[in-house]
């Protein structure tokens, strides 16, 4: 059945993900074939780990692959990608917290646009393992391709798990050596970070039970709930921690505010502009 992993594994009265329409994936999955214009989206979610969930427009539903490390625009870098459940088509402009259960954390919606297919047979292709495909986002355009490593031998010890593909830019003038996920680090719906968007829910949500408890993710969540808190009292502009000061801003344009980190030799510079007030 359509999108039944999906259900599966989510209370739809404890969490605000959406529970998947099936006359909605109807809908697409028909327009599909007269459109050609195919969405595609991909939301880093902080869970019990960091991970960039990378979502294709297909027969009404979302193909969706957990990316550890984010995609990356080098062709050299290979992200591992692991398939995991379609997704409801609707969840594709999802952003907020998903307070219990499974995938607890934080979603943000981190690029969306429309993908094409470079052969015709998409199926094909995902049975294939070999699945090309140009992307039009915000952040990540050109050429791709996720390709299957696990599953090849079967019964044989080692990494066999045919969930686990990898996703590779291809070398074109959208490919370059900037760390995107780290360049354009936000949201392209609220255009802010984890902490305002968790700022615009419940800081305190997870008092007792947080998702992410130990090692990088956890410590990232503590510092997120904090300065959410914060940002929730009024207490903190949100570019105080970065010591260099921002021009007042509303609530809804943070966009520009900077977490400290380590300085990487990006050849794009962000306009920083001149320290000019610019509220009226
Ligand atoms: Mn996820």
């Amino acid at each position: 059945m359509v999108l039944e992993k999906y259900k599966q594994k989510r209370n739809f009265t404890s969490t605000p993900e959406p529970s998947g329409d099936l006359k909605l994936a109807e809908e697409h999955a028909k327009q599909e074939k007269t459109s050609k214009s195919l969405f595609f989206c991909v939301q880093k979610h902080l869970a019990s780990h960091l991970h960039y969930d990378f979502r294709l427009e297909h027969r009404g539903v979302l193909l969706s692959w957990a990316v550890p490390k984010g995609p990356s625009l080098d062709p050299k870098t290979k992200r591992l990608a692991m398939m995991v459940e379609d997704h409801p088509i609707e969840y594709g402009t999802f952003e907020g917290v998903i307070p219990e259960g499974y995938g607890a954390g934080i979603v943000m919606l981190w690029d969306q646009g429309t993908w094409r297919p470079e052969s015709p047979d998409v199926d094909a292709a995902l049975k294939k393992g070999d699945l090309k495909f140009t992307l039009d986002g915000f952040k990540l355009k050109g050429s791709w391709v996720l390709v299957r490593t696990g599953g090849r031998y079967p019964g044989s010890s080692g990494s066999s798990d045919a969930r686990s593909w990898l996703l590779i830019k291809h070398r074109d003038d959208w490919a370059g050596d900037v760390d995107i996920t780290e360049f354009a680090s936000k949201s392209v719906k609220s255009e802010g970070d984890f902490e305002d968007i968790l700022a615009q829910d419940r800081p305190d949500v997870w008092e007792s039970n947080r998702p992410a408890k130990g090692g990088e993710a956890g410590a990232m969540l503590a510092k997120i709930i904090e300065r959410a808190a914060e940002l929730k009292a009024g207490k903190a502009s949100p570019a105080s921690a970065s010591g260099r000061r921002a021009a007042p801003q509303t609530r809804t344009t943070v966009s520009t505010t900077k977490k400290p980190r380590a300085r990487t030799t990006t050849p794009i510079k962000k306009k920083a502009g001149p320290k000019r007030r610019t509220r009226s």
